[in-house]
């Protein structure tokens, strides 16, 4: 995002405006902080605006403030495609296809609205009017902070925003370890406590909520858990009846993909999650190093995101898309090998 777009958009926001704000669909911790935090820096500008969810969003991010003022289109459909219409501009955060927004993708594609993006992901498509994406960030709620930065107004950052942008910056990071974290984002935490956001209690909040079925429900994901050594990768999977036998909610499989990449060793790991309501396989890869799942996702499972973690489906049985990612695996010997 150059000075000119910058300067267009602090002409832009100068007077009060219809704004709506939209993250992708199932959105994580750096989905709903990055659009609350965006939300409550505008709302400081008077404008209107309101952030709409293609869907629900698990539990333990239902404490974030201003998350009771969401809208969420698949149940709140007409209120959301009006304010869409209505919109003079629309923020799209921590995604940049409309179809990540899944049955929210054509009324956004239609919207004559001024389009911001603001996100991290590779390969953006080209809708926005001003587009702000960065690879290279931990996550999209470092990437608002700069935002307001660029904005020349850091000094408006309170402890709502605070710990909004706290929040998906430490989801994102898992926790301030992966390869995205720099110095640059322990500053900006650094920043974001002195303005209020409360350290322990946001990890508390998101991390130390389990309900007893969650935690038994990882029970049999790691009883599942199986290892290819050869290409060291490790892989879990859980079925629409497990999901059951454990009364499973949204979220509830959130991060356990990554107990596969703490094996000593191991640089590739995916889940396999039946979802026999929408008819796919959710898969979820995670990997060290240079090995790109973003890559792999692409070519075989409908998917993308990150050199390290990424997200795809198929629309094979849980077996068959077991067996097809083992079929893979040897073409990425070579590179899984040599990480
Ligand atoms: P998760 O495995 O947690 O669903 O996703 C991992 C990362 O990949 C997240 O940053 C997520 O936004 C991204 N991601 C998940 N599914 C897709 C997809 O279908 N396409 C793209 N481009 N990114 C995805
Ligand atoms: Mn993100």
């Amino acid at each position: 995002m150059n000075k000119q777009d910058i300067g267009s958009i602090k002409q832009l926001l100068s007077s009060p405006k219809n704004i709506v704000i939209v993250p992708h669909k199932n959105p994580d911790g750096d989905a709903i902080g990055s659009t609350l935090g965006l939300y409550h820096y505008l709302l400081k500008g008077n404008h209107n605006t309101t952030v709409l969810t293609p869907n629900d969003y698990p539990n333990f991010l239902k404490w974030i403030p201003g998350e009771n003022t969401i809208l969420k289109h698949d149940s709140q459909t007409k209120e959301c495609e009006a304010l869409i219409h209505e919109a003079d501009i629309l923020f799209t955060l921590d995604f940049n296809a409309f179809h990540r927004t899944g049955n929210m993708e054509s009324v956004l594609a239609q919207s004559d609205a001024i389009k911001i993006m603001i996100d991290h992901h590779q390969a953006p498509d080209d809708y926005a009017t001003y587009m702000f994406s960065d690879v290279s960030m931990s996550s999209t709620c470092e990437m608002i902070y700069h935002f307001i930065e660029m904005l020349g107004d850091t000094n408006l950052i309170d402890v709502n925003i605070a710990t909004c942008l706290y929040t998906g910056i430490m989801t994102d990071t898992g926790s301030f370890r992966f390869l995205s974290t720099t110095s640059t984002t322990h500053r900006i935490i650094a920043d974001l406590i002195e303005k209020g956001a409360n350290n322990t209690e946001i990890h508390n909040n998101v991390y130390d909520t389990n309900s007893y079925n969650r935690i038994q429900l990882l029970g049999c994901a790691l009883n599942n858990l199986k290892v290819i050594p050869n290409s060291r990768a490790a892989y879990i999977t859980l079925s629409q009846d497990e999901l059951n036998s454990y009364n499973y909610t949204k979220g509830d499989t959130e991060g356990v993909v990554n107990y596969g990449l703490s094996l000593e060793g191991v640089v590739l790991a995916a889940i396999f999650i039946e979802d026999k309501q929408e008819g796919i396989i959710k898969i979820s890869l995670r990997s060290k190093g240079n090995f790109s799942v973003n890559e792999m996702s692409r070519a075989h499972f409908s998917g993308g995101g990150h050199t390290n973690a990424a997200g795809g489906r198929s629309t094979l049985s849980l077996q068959e898309t077991v067996d097809k990612f083992i079929s893979i695996l040897p073409q990425y010997n070579n590179a899984l090998n040599h990480e």
